[in-house]
């Protein structure tokens, strides 16, 4: 590979929307073969807002919400932010959190009005009503958060996102390059299913830790796969630097940004299949 061509691979790369670490990033998509793409921020929008409200026994939509409302306030996560603005809106101003804790792809907690609440995936046990409004709003394709306090699992909030209007022809364009396209995911499995329907991906890997994204990236390179993955998240940070290539969406976090070998700036995922295909093809007119 001669320096010069691929500067004129970095300068079209640029003119496309792509931010190239360096020029030998190039060389490393050469035998990518499996394209893990992430699911909330990279292939939806993962500008979340929140859907149906269920409260249990003892308590009501209005107390679920401000005390649930109250912990998320507190995270930067897009469910936090969404459930947080949701309850804002619906309850108003919401109360003081004390004690706030975060459980990296599970949840939050927190102490509101005295009561000791948890938000998220971290309720062993849950009642049967509230059992079955989570599995309802899954079944309908949203990420359902258990909202309890005082050791008991009280209500669910759901919320969504919105695949973006691109994912589906990114799919597509990734599928003719040749790539074999798999959906990575912290959300729950019928959420991703449903999302990997939308955009034709078979390959679903969901209800994986924040930690354990990278252990999955490194699982399918020991079976011999070359692997690009692309994310947006914190949580995607080690999966990006782990991968063969790592891109970054440039509307997600710095933390994603630093770890990948290239940013599509606009946070088009076409823009992965254009990267693809202009580093092939700068490598070979080297040849
Ligand atoms: P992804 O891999 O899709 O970017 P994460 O790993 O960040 O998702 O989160 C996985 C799941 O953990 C979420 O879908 C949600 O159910 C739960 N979760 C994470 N953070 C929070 C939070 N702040 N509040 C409620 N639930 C959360
Ligand atoms: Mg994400």
């Amino acid at each position: 590979a001669t320096p010069t061509a691929l500067m004129v691979g970095t300068g079209r790369g640029a003119q496309l929307g792509i931010l190239i670490k360096g020029p030998e990033v190039l060389e490393s998509t050469r035998r990518v073969d499996t394209v893990v793409l992430d699911k909330t921020g990279t292939v939806t929008t993962g500008r979340m807002t929140l859907h149906e409200v269920y409260a249990g026994e003892g308590t009501d939509e209005e107390e679920v919400l401000r005390l649930a409302g109250a912990v998320e306030h507190a995270s930067e996560h897009p469910v936090a932010r969404a459930v947080a603005a949701g309850a804002e809106e619906r309850v108003g101003t919401l109360p003081g959190v004390e004690d706030f804790g975060n459980v990296p792809g599970r949840g939050v907690r927190g102490r509101v009005e005295g009561r000791e609440v948890v938000v998220g995936r971290l309720h062993d046990d849950l009642p049967p009503g509230v059992a079955r409004a989570r599995d309802e709003a899954e079944r309908g394709g949203r990420t359902a958060v258990v909202v309890g306090w005082d050791g008991a699992a009280r209500g669910v909030v759901a919320v969504a996102d919105t695949v973006r209007e691109t994912s589906a022809e990114a799919v597509t364009e990734l599928r003719r390059l040749g790539l074999t396209p798999v959906l990575l995911t912290g959300d729950n499995r019928r959420v991703a299913e449903s999302v990997a329907r939308a955009v034709g991906i078979d390959e679903v890997i969901a209800e994986v830790l924040p930690e354990e994204k990278v252990a999955v990236v490194e699982r399918l390179r020991r079976e011999g796969r070359a692997v690009a993955m692309v994310g947006d998240g914190v949580n995607d940070a080690a999966a990006l630097a782990t991968a063969d290539l790592g891109l970054a969406m440039g509307t997600g976090t710095d933390a994603a940004i630093e770890a990948g070998d290239l940013t599509l700036v606009r946070g088009d995922l076409r823009v992965a299949a254009d990267a693809i295909r202009l580093s092939r093809r700068t490598l070979s007119t080297i040849k």
